[in-house]
């Protein structure tokens, strides 16, 4: 039987997979090694149950009782804390899926990599804070590494068969999230509700918020350099309201492979379930006809200044990618605290960018696990200390 662990199995990349394996089988067809998950304990005690997993582990040490009391008499392991996390990932599953938001889910990946497993990375901040540790991991450990974003499935189906030398350009496209057609003045005053939904896909508040200010582009912009290879100016952003076309590959003869379906996060994270093979998944069947027509066009960079500073974060290397990504993650919970407004988000991200330019450590390519969490907590401070001055 299969072994697989689910990290952030409670979340809304998590709780696609728990329906996928539970169609699937359940428990009947996999061996559930570890399942986590953060604050809602009770549906993470409902998923230990319903896969009979080994271990059930929470985030945060505090839920460790409820956590603890829910599974009471089931024999189903508990445990609670960060380091709890990363050590459920040192056990032996075949299939691991990395669906933790944040920066906190590279330890984790980093730990299912070293012991060979499969991993499905839906985690993006893994591949752009700490790409090249990543990847060099998994080759350590003759360990596979499949994409779980939308547009990195998309591309990496484009290139099966295909020499990845005749890849001329890779396109990723983007809905333009909840704010595309407001008029630009009005951003600045855009809520927290208003940017919290989403036109055309369900996903977590973060990332939902993140793809209104196209910070989640930024990030898959640079997931696509460091998961490809390719060089940043092969790699374009294309604004398609209808969330259809995924990803486009061009090759140097000119085709350019598309890759379409319904936005449904079960595609990506059934494509990584069944890989190298294709099995049947219940994702909606497109009817073309009906939707008539596909729309696309450049991105406006002034409406997201957040695609811009990828290119400059890509360009610097380094360290520069877990410095981008920290800051904006800070900036988000600035954000969502209410401390700082919509557009203020890039500047907070732009003013830590240029304060770390001077620094020595931002284009260090010593890419270790310390040098990427030590530049995650400067990139914190500076942004938190941005977001003082901005509310001053
Ligand atoms: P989510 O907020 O719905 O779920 C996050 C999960 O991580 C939850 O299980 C939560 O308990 C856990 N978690 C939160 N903070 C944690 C911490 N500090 N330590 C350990 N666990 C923690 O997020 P999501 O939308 O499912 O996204 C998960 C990841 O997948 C993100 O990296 C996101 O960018 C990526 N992703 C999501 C989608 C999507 O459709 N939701 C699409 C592509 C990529
Ligand atoms: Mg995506």
């Amino acid at each position: 039987m299969r072994r697989i662990s689910i990290f952030g199995a409670t979340g809304s990349i998590g709780e696609n997979t728990v329906d996928l394996i539970t169609r699937a089988g359940g428990a009947e067809a996999f061996d559930v090694v570890a399942l986590s998950g953060g604050r809602n304990v009770a549906r993470l005690a409902e998923q230990a149950r319903e896969l009979r997993a080994d271990l059930a582990v929470t985030a945060f040490d505090d839920c460790y009782a409820d956590l603890r009391d829910a599974l009471a008499g089931t024999g189903i392991e508990v445990a609670a804390g960060a380091d709890a996390v990363s050590e459920a990932a040192t056990r032996s599953a075949d299939w691991v899926m990395s669906s933790i938001v944040g920066a906190a889910g590279l330890l984790p990946g980093l730990k299912a990599l070293e012991q060979g497993a499969t991993l499905a990375l839906a985690n993006k901040e893994s591949l752009v804070t700490a790409g090249p540790l990543l990847m060099q991991t998994a080759a350590d450990h003759k360990a596979t590494v499949l994409p779980v974003d939308s547009e990195h499935s998309a591309i990496f189906q484009g290139l099966v068969g295909e020499d990845p030398a005749a890849v001329e350009r890779i396109v990723i496209t983007a809905s333009g999230g909840a704010f595309r057609d407001w008029p630009i003045d009005d951003l600045a005053n855009a809520t927290l509700a208003q940017a919290s939904s989403h036109p055309n896909w369900d996903m977590g508040q973060r990332i939902t918020i993140d793809s209104a200010s196209m910070f989640n582009k930024a990030l898959e912009v640079i997931e696509v350099k460091e998961f490809f290879g390719v060089h940043p100016d092969q790699i374009e952003v294309l604004v398609h309201p209808e969330s259809i076309v995924h990803a486009i590959v061009g090759f140097n003869d000119g085709a350019m492979m598309a890759h379409m379906g319904a936005p449904d996060m079960r595609h990506a994270i059934g494509y990584a379930l069944n890989w190298p093979d294709r099995r049947g998944l219940p994702v909606e069947r497109l009817d073309l006809a009906r939707i008539g027509a596909l729309n696309f066009r450049a991105p406006d960079m002034r409406r997201y200044p957040a695609l811009r500073l990828a290119y400059e974060v890509m360009a610097t290397g380094g360290l520069a990618g877990a410095a981008f990504n920290a800051a904006k993650e800070r900036a988000l919970d600035g954000f969502i605290d209410g401390d700082i407004g919509f557009m203020d988000m890039a500047v907070v991200v732009e003013r830590v960018l240029d304060m770390l330019s001077s620094d020595t450590g931002l284009n260090n390519v010593d890419i270790t696990l310390d040098n990427v969490l030590n530049m995650d907590q400067i990139a914190r401070q500076h942004a938190g200390d941005a977001i003082k001055t901005l509310m001053a």
